[in-house]
């Protein structure tokens, strides 16, 4: 592949999940995270796939269509799966997690991942190398006006 790197812009649930995925399959990954230099108004820590509000990931039901997705994500190798399953907490029929300890291992692997160079800044143009956007529904507003 002639350009093996991706830039990755957010490292909440979505980002940190692709940034693995590309690191893995052996791309070099630019994952941008704005926080803690820039705060959203719902995240309050500066961890990675940090879960805002709820720390339920919905059913974990074979027989629910969110546990079926989750067991396909778990087939296919999913950072953020195996991070939950580690960190479950008893909660029904649903998978809930211990939020510091999910949030705090993804970031652990994810910046000790020798494909993976962190930058702790804010992107406010979209790239014009190969990007995923990851932003999430509290993009900042001057992404939000590039995009
Ligand atoms: C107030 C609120 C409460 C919510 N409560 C729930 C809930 O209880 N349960 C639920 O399932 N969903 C909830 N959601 C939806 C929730 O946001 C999504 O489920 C999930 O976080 C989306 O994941 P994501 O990866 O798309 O975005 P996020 O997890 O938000 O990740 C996006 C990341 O991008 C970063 N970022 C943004 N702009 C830039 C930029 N320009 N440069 C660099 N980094 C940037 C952010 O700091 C963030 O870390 C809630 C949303 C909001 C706004």
């Amino acid at each position: 592949m002639e350009n093996k790197t991706v830039n990755v812009i957010g490292a909440g649930l979505a980002g940190s999940e692709a940034a693995y995925q590309l690191a893995i399959a052996g791309f070099q990954v630019n994952l941008y995270e704005m926080r803690p230099l820039v705060q959203t108004g719902a995240h309050t820590t500066d961890y990675f796939a940090e879960l805002i509000c709820s720390n339920s990931l919905g059913s974990n039901l074979s027989d629910r269509a969110a546990g079926v997705l989750k067991n396909e994500l778990r087939r296919l190798r999913s950072l953020l799966m195996q991070v939950a399953d580690e960190f479950e907490l008893p909660a029904g029929g649903a998978l809930a997690v211990d939020r510091d300890l999910f949030s705090e291992k993804v970031t652990r692997i994810l910046s000790t991942h020798p494909n993976i160079k962190i930058y702790r800044e804010e992107v406010k143009e979209i790239p014009s190398t190969p990007t995923i956007i990851a932003s999430g529904p509290l993009t900042s507003s001057a992404l939000s006006q590039s995009i």
